[in-house]
């Protein structure tokens, strides 16, 4: 189980060996513009409702992207 379905690419975990504390904002991994949070769809809502799974939206190139939230 992998913490990101958006993609496949494991590019961005090299980059982010420093653990931050305060990660509140997120960045889009294609144009690091920031995210922001819209609705699940149906099947994450079906098969994943029971993990804290964050649906985002990178409005500046379209992509978007589930990310678990791990402060909860
Ligand atoms: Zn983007």
């Amino acid at each position: 189980m992998t913490a990101d379905i958006g993609t496949k690419s494991g590019i961005d975990n090299v980059t982010r060996m420093k653990p931050l504390v305060n990660q509140q904002e997120l960045r889009c991994r294609g144009c690091a513009g920031s995210l922001s949070r819209i609705r699940r769809g149906l099947f994450v809502r079906t098969f994943f409702s029971w993990l804290p799974l964050k649906h985002y939206v990178c409005y500046r190139c379209n992509r978007k992207t589930y990310r678990l939230d791990k402060r909860a």
